[in-house]
Parts: C-alpha cells; structure tokens; sequence
C-alpha cells in the first residue's frame, strides 16, 4: 500500500502572541509539509473557553503570515464540540472515561501525602471505585463530575523522528481530565480525535508533550483501535542565553517583538528553521529551505537562542535584498542608489534611517583641527558636479597628489568631517548621494 500523503498540523493556542518556541514549530511543520509535497492544517486550539480570545487567534494568523507561512486548511476546535462529545460518549460506553468529584484541594492534599510518602505525583483513582449510589449523592448535593481517562496498564512506546526510541510506563502518568465540569473537553483529548479524523500523518510539537504523547496513543488505541497511528516527532524546547526557556506568556521573545525590533521575516525563520539541527543557519526562504528539510538533522539537546546569531543572519538577509523589496519601509525619498550604498553596512533595516540623515539631513562633524590644512585642500580639489561613482576615487587621489598624505589619514578626517562618523557605508557610492553642495557645506563647517 502507499504511504499515506503527510498531512501535519501546527496547533497554537489562542491565549497569547506566537514566540519563538512555538513560531519554530509552526516553521517546522511547515517545512516538513512543503518538503514532501504534504498538507498543513492550522489547528486553533481553543476549548479553554476562559483563556482563549478572537484578538489573539487574528494576531497568531497575522504573525504566521509575517513569517511566510500559509497553511492549507483552518479548524477551530470550539467548532468541533459536537464531535468531542460523540466520542467522549463511546469511551463513556466502554468504561474508559469515569466521572471524577474530587476538588482541586482535595487533590492537592493527596499530593502533598504522596510527596511525604516519596511517591510520585499520580492520581490515585479513588474514584474509580465510586458506587452509583455514592455518584447519586455527589449529583444530588449539587456537585457536576469532570472525566478522567482510564490509562491502560504497561508501558506506551513509540520511535520518536527526532528523539529516538520513547517508552513511557503509564503507571508514571496520571489519568488525564479530559472533560471539564462545565462539559468543555480538554486539549489532550480533542486533539487526539481531530488527528485521527484528519488523517494527520505527522504530530510534530515540543518535548514538553512528551508525556501527553503516551497518554495520548492509549487514546487512539481506545478509540480508533484498527487505525495505524501518526508518527511522533518531539523538538527539544528552546534554551535563551540564560537557559531559561521561553514561556508561553513572555512577552519578550514575542513575534511581535522580533517585528517591532526589525528583525526580518525571512531570517527569522529561517533562523528557526535550523536552530537545534546540525545545519547552519543560512539566509535562504522558507521555499528554498523546504527542498532540503529533514527532521533527522535536529540534535536532541535543547537549543540555546542566539540573538547574535539571529542578527548576524539578518544582516546577510538585508545584504542580498534588492530595492524593490525594501523600497516602502526606506525613509521617504530613499532610491535604489541610496539602498545599494547602504545596504552591506546595517543589521537591521531601521538603520537606514540614519544613514539617510548622513546623506541629506544634518549631520555634526566634530572639530578636527589637526586635518585642516588636508581639508582644505580637499575643498579646493573637490571635482565639479554630475558626480558618480568613480568621484571619490578621483577626488581623493588629487588631494593625496597635492598634500602627501595618504591611507587612513586622508579617509578618517573625511569620513568624519562628511558624515559625523568613523564607520559606514563606502563613500564612493554616499558621496553622489550626498551632492556637492552639501559636501561643500560640510567641508567648510568642518574647517571653521
Ligand atoms: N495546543 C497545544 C499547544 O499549544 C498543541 C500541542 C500539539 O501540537 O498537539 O501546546
């Protein structure tokens, strides 16, 4: 038989902005879908009625869509409840799912027993042994039961695509709520039944799911007992500089901020595309890296994030940009020569900002008293207008001629006294940019 077509989904949740852990999944799941000639669902994860809101899922499509990522399809899970609660009533029928009373605090209290005990954190199924008549009681004294899934006995073990053989004995794991008391299904069990009707080929998500994982094919096993299941591929969370990893709740490693930052979308993504694999990153598009996509590349220690690095990607991004692509976020007037002669000496776009007052706003060389006899020579050997690129080459080889002085103590005094600066752009190509008269200007303010 055929393998199946891959068919994979990126499942953020709408209860915040994309980061960059969960960007890299997306960019992940994207490659891999677009590599091998697959599909992409965009899966909005959204039962948690309290924390989920529209604003963010339209910013998480906007950011996905910043980045260069489309998908082919969208659900959203609050539509689906129909069909959660259809199969939340099978697994009721066949005894897999037991309703629960016990409260948060009753809960925890069993925990702290257990921790005092050296046992580990797992629910005890207490309730597993509730008589109906005890269940009546609950009811009657106004208590709704939430439902746990009934873990089978034995281990669960699968061939992780990115961190190798996984075996999970369940007797470690809890059996997972999976219906709230107000009825809403949990995001452990939901995705368990939209994978399965979807015919996802390939779950690719953080190891921080590594547990649900397990959990989660005794779920498939319960419901779809006949059906083969998809492939598990767990990416090793995202370290910071820090070590810390990055929360779903910080703001600071936010899409957004990336964007305000003016890190470009390409290299950001293609930053994430090769961050924790044995690649190095390299300024190609998300198109051009989907040919070469391979999860075998990925390492599975946890990546650190490099913001050097990022921004050492950015600027080879910017380098290779053309005009046209660049040209409605340069400041107002900007043209293609003013890009060309700035583009190889800025790491982010916002730069060019500066250079643009270099060329014709103000600028407030400093004092240099001891160049000034080479500046006025400078003045009085500047060539006449249209100038070009070959003007600088020109200019200075007439002031070196007539002064002897060569090498950086002819170009410092003039980087300096021209833009206010001791590095930038080559002034071959500012100089046509900047005009005579403002060359003039500066010389003579320079000399004063
Ligand atoms: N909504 C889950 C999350 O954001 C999805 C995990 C998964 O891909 O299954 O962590």
């Amino acid at each position: 038989m055929a393998p199946s077509p891959v068919h994979v989904r990126f499942a953020p949740s709408p209860t915040g902005y994309l980061h960059a852990g969960n960007a890299r999944q997306a960019v992940v799941n994207f490659l891999f879908a677009r590599g091998r000639g697959g599909r992409l669902t965009l899966r909005i994860d959204d039962t948690d009625r309290e924390r989920s809101r529209p604003e963010f899922e339209a910013a998480i499509e906007q950011d996905l869509a910043w980045l260069g990522i489309g998908w082919d399809d969208k659900v959203r899970q609050s539509d689906r409840l129909v069909r959660y609660a259809e199969a939340a009533e099978s697994l009721k029928k066949t005894g897999r799912l037991y309703p629960c009373f016990e409260s948060e605090e009753e809960l925890a209290a069993k925990r702290a027993l257990r921790a005092k005990r050296k046992l580990p954190p797992v629910y005890d199924r207490a309730m597993l042994s509730l008589t109906p008549e005890q269940r009546a009681a609950a009811e009657a004294n106004g208590k709704t039961p939430y439902w746990r899934f009934r873990l089978s006995d034995g281990a669960i073990g699968w061939d992780d695509l990115v961190s190798g053989p996984r075996d999970i004995r369940l007797a470690t794991v809890s059996d997972p709520v999976v219906i709230r008391a107000d009825g809403t299904p949990l995001y452990t069990f939901t995705s368990v039944v939209d994978d399965l009707d979807m015919g996802i080929t390939h779950v690719i998500r953080g190891e921080d799911h590594i547990t649900n994982t397990a959990a989660q094919i005794d779920m498939y096993r319960a419901l779809a007992p006949r059906r083969a299941l998809p492939d598990f591929a767990h990416l090793p969370l995202i370290s910071e500089l820090s070590g810390d990893k990055l929360s779903k709740r910080s703001g600071s490693v936010s899409l957004r901020t990336f964007r305000r930052d003016g890190i470009e979308p390409m290299a950001l993504a293609a930053y994430l595309a090769r961050l924790g694999s044995r690649r190095d990153p390299e300024p190609l598009t998300l198109g051009e890296l989907a040919g070469t996509f391979n999860l075998d590349a990925f390492s599975r220690g946890a990546p650190r994030f490099d913001a050097r690095q990022l921004l050492a990607l950015n600027r080879r991004v910017l380098h290779a940009q053309p005009f046209e692509a660049v040209a409605d976020r340069l400041p107002e007037g900007a043209d293609e020569a003013f890009w060309l002669a700035i583009r190889d000496n800025i790491d982010l776009l916002s730069e060019a900002r500066q250079w643009w007052e270099t060329v014709r706003g103000r600028i407030d060389p400093p004092e240099l008293p001891e160049a000034r006899a080479m500046l006025e020579v400078a003045r009085a050997t500047l060539p006449d207008a249209p100038w070009d690129e070959g003007t600088w080459k020109e200019w200075t080889m007439a002031i070196a001629a007539s002064t002897g002085i060569r090498g950086k103590a002819l170009y410092m005094p003039l980087r300096l006294a021209l833009t206010g600066e001791t590095q930038g752009p080559e002034l071959a190509g500012m100089l046509p940019l900047m005009g005579r008269d403002v060359v003039v200007g500066r010389l003579e303010r320079a000399v004063k």
